[in-house]
């Protein structure tokens, strides 16, 4: 099968079959469905009827086509989609905005979800069916070994499998409305599987967890690491077999402290709203992208192509299989590296790391004007590892100056744990050549934003 319109079985054994093909077999996959879905993109979808005005007819290389961007898309989401059925009025009055809706599918046959919007407008994504069954495929072939390891099965069949979802209430987000859809189509699912809200006060989360007593723990990292300091100081009483993070980037030392503190294993994921299924993580713990699924770019600014080893500005994402809403050269915004050489599993599909987002990128002035772009996560590291620091949000508010919203460990001087985070990152700024940078500490605790996520170093 080379299409995506097959049976389970035949897109099941397709999954199969594509990694044993090796490097060729996933190119001539790609190939076959980009040209495909290309085709039926200018047939079906006006947006892109129009923006292919000038491509030629037989696409054999995805670089022929012009890059799309979340704003443009969604200014024309009615043409943007392939149902005519669907218009985005038609979709925030029928199932958007109405939260007793989440996870029930929309006209009987699609899944829609909606982006946190942490940077800029909340994209609004359809999946249709056939995109739902490749992800849910993906994940079980090619993850059937890493996901879960053999004696944590056998902890899930002594202890029991709950599993507690750490994400945003409130909205139509990935996390939430995927795991409500399971819900609605099982029972069983229904009893083990339960959302919490990370919007809501630590004190009433932490009562309920006791109460659940999870096995599994899924979500946003920035929630577990939030959870661990409560497990420290007591007040939460869990005992995880595992901890499964995505939706943010994963520290090694915020993985450290969770698995810690929670007494588990933490895996992450790197996946999106836009491309639910992108990555696989194989036995050593790389990232491997499903090529024969999703095409991942590596661009510059200018959207040119960046070697391996190399690390992006951005990346374009093209989903192969989505029909109703189609993402074809799609900015996704994240920074990441493919690796120079194979990955020691033997895997077949090209090994990416994540460096984080494209727009969380800060830069400051250096002494005579000039910009210094400075890596959030080395910034943040400063900071965190400072003692006596709990959690952290640092906000470049002018090129010359940063505001810091600290939370100190119970106990620490909180004084001095200020003046000690000013010294190191007096030093810091000075090691990436910028100006004297003026620290200014805010009164506000650290917080997520609506979509729960919980930033930690960006500019205002
Ligand atoms: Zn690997």
């Amino acid at each position: 099968m080379r299409g995506v319109s097959g049976t389970l079985v035949g897109i099941a054994w397709d999954i199969w079959r594509a990694e044993r093909g090796g490097p060729e077999g996933i190119a001539r996959r790609q190939q076959a469905r980009l040209a495909e879905l290309v085709g039926f993109a200018r047939s079906a979808s006006p947006y892109y009827r129009h923006l292919y005005r000038d491509v030629p007819d037989d696409v054999a290389d995805v670089r022929q086509l012009p890059p799309v961007g979340k704003r443009e898309l969604m200014e024309n989401f009615d043409d943007w989609v392939t149902d005519p059925h669907i218009t985005l009025a038609k979709l925030k009055s029928e199932l958007l905005s109405d939260l007793t809706q989440l996870g029930r599918s929309y006209r009987g046959q699609y899944l829609v979800v909606t982006t946190s919007g942490t940077t800029g407008e909340p994209a609004v994504l359809v999946h249709d069916r056939t995109s739902w069954v490749v992800v849910n495929l993906v994940v079980r072939i090619r993850e059937r070994r890493t996901l879960v390891r053999r004696a944590e099965v056998r902890t899930f069949l002594r202890r029991g499998l709950r599993a507690a979802a750490l994400v945003a209430g409130g909205g139509h987000f990935a996390g939430v409305v995927l795991t409500e859809s399971a819900r609605r189509r099982a029972p069983a699912i229904a009893r083990r599987v339960r959302v919490f809200s990370v919007l809501r006060p630590l004190p009433e989360l932490v009562a309920e967890l006791n109460a659940f007593n999870p096995t599994i723990l899924y979500g946003y990292p920035s929630a577990m690491t939030q959870l661990a300091a409560e497990q420290q100081a007591g007040r939460l009483r869990i005992r995880p077999v595992l901890a499964i993070s995505s939706g943010e980037n994963l520290s090694a030392a915020g993985r450290a402290d969770i698995e810690a503190s929670l007494g588990c294993r933490v895996t992450d994921r790197y996946l999106s709203s836009e491309v639910p299924a992108l990555t696989s993580r194989c036995r050593l713990g790389s990232f491997h992208v499903n090529a024969d699924w999703y095409i991942l770019e590596p661009v510059d600014a200018n959207y040119q192509p960046v070697p391996a080893g190399v690390t992006s500005h951005t990346v374009l994402v093209t989903h192969l299989v989505n029909r109703v809403q189609p993402i074809i050269r799609y900015d996704l915004g994240d920074r990441v590296t493919f690796a120079a050489s194979p990955c020691l599993c033997g895997s077949p599909f090209p090994a990416v790391k994540i460096e984080g987002r494209a727009g969380d990128l800060v830069s400051f002035a250096a002494p005579d004007g000039r910009a210094v772009t400075v890596l959030p996560l080395a910034l943040g590291t400063v900071i965190e590892e400072t003692p006596g620091v709990r959690r952290f949000q640092a906000i470049r508010t002018g090129p010359r100056t940063l505001r810091l919203r600290l939370e100190t460990e119970d106990g620490a001087d909180r004084e001095h744990v200020q003046t000690a985070v000013e010294e190191r990152l007096g030093s810091f700024f000075a090691d990436q050549g910028t100006a004297t940078i003026d620290v200014e500490h805010s009164d506000e605790p650290p917080r997520a934003d609506r979509s729960g996520k919980f930033r930690q170093v960006w500019s205002a």
